[in-house]
């Protein structure tokens, strides 16, 4: 088959089965407000938990740092791209969460492929939480390891895999707060776990970082866990975007030599490095933040309750699916939010298993009262 043909066949196929993927032109960035096709929508929809996006302080940082430093680090992190705002927000995020050292990466996505790909060697195992992100199941694709998925969040799930024997080393993998059902990982039983059988545990905390734990030190600090690797990515709570690995000295050291990522990709902008200490301090400073997001997700959740026979939600995080039973098509409905003023993504897979689909409502501290309300008041029309 001509290539031409298999790509013309993968996106009818894509058509066919309701899950082909737009985009749209978001005018406006991702406040509490989104301006798309020329109309204004409420944001259900943004990562950006905490409102830092349009917090003037980060933004007046990220000027200031261009101002001083360029606006480009001018190559990797090996060669002159590592400059002084980088090495003092590692510095700083290392010590906030307890780390000996922190690695910056431009994105969460090329930190855990770096990390899975530096790490992993033939005969190696990786076990990974059934509903780890695609960053991580994909790292593990690429590398010659075997890797098996444990049912989502089932210790004795995990326990079965630890027990068969393995040659080399064996890596388990979760996430501090899933992404899409915004439950939490059991981290002090995962970590208990692998660790007496030898194995290191990786917790990516893209979702739980800023939110949660004291100062929004995250998943792991909320849990009084210590993964021996730790991801964090700065695109949700920060308000911004890049990630981190914190680790051990020796395991930095090891991603220095051998992370591709580091070494032949152009490290992040250093005014981006400057904002990102700048949103640091927000996040650490940020108590009445978390409180609204809080107080938001309770709103929304007892404004839910009426609702119970006809959908499920068990998540009290910021991260709110919702599953419509007997509607054939999410799409549908989220088309009929969106003529409500409400934007609202609707996740299909292959991003969440096949029966799964859902809503994936995201509530943020930028949101007001009378927002949440509305929301309430869409979803209760769409079901009527
Ligand atoms: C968003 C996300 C990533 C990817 O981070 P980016 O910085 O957006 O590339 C990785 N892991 C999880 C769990 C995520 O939710």
């Amino acid at each position: 088959m001509s290539w031409l043909k298999k790509i013309d066949q993968a996106l009818q196929k894509r058509r066919y089965q309701g899950l082909y993927r737009t985009r749209f032109v978001n005018q406006t960035g991702t406040g509490r407000w989104l301006q798309i096709n020329d109309r204004r929508y409420l944001n259900f929809s943004s990562n950006d938990y905490l409102g830092l996006s349009q917090n003037k302080e980060v933004i007046k940082a990220w000027q200031k740092g261009a101002e001083q430093y360029g606006v480009v680090s001018g190559g990797s992190g090996h060669i002159t791209g590592y400059t002084k705002p980088h090495a003092v927000f590692e510095e700083t995020l290392s010590d906030w969460l307890g780390y000996p050292r922190a690695l910056l990466f431009t994105s969460g996505y090329s930190a855990n492929q770096a990390l899975l790909a530096a790490l992993l060697e033939p005969g190696d195992r990786v076990l990974a939480d059934r509903l780890s992100h695609a960053s991580l199941l994909e790292g593990m694709l690429y590398s010659a390891t075997r890797f098996f998925r444990f049912e989502h969040n089932q210790i004795d799930s995990l326990q079965k895999h630890l027990k068969k024997p393995c040659s080399g080393e064996t890596l388990v993998i979760t996430e501090g707060l899933f992404s899409m059902d915004g439950d939490s990982a059991s981290l002090g039983l995962l970590h208990q776990h692998s660790s007496a059988a030898g194995a290191l545990l990786l917790v990516d905390d893209a979702h739980g970082i800023g939110v949660k734990g004291v100062e929004g030190r995250g998943s792991c600090w909320q849990e009084g866990v210590k993964p021996e690797l730790l991801v964090v990515t700065f695109g949700k709570a920060f308000g911004l975007s890049g990630a981190a690995i914190l680790c051990s000295e020796d395991l930095a050291q090891y991603f220095l030599q051998f992370s591709r990522h580091l070494i032949y990709s152009t490290a992040m902008p250093p005014a981006q490095a400057y904002a990102l200490s700048v949103a640091l301090k927000c996040v650490r400073e940020g108590n009445h933040l978390r409180q609204q997001l809080q107080a938001n997700i309770v709103r929304f959740r007892q404004g839910m309750q009426g609702f119970r026979n006809l959908l499920s939600t068990c998540s009290d995080s910021a991260i709110q699916p919702i599953f419509f039973k007997h509607r054939p098509s999410i799409q549908e409905v989220a088309l009929k939010l969106r003529d409500y003023g409400l934007w609202v993504p609707a996740i299909r897979p292959p991003t969440v298993p096949k029966g799964t689909e859902r809503l994936r409502i995201t509530i943020t501290a930028a949101q007001e009262f009378d927002d949440i309300d509305r929301l309430l008041e869409g979803v209760h029309l769409v079901l009527l």
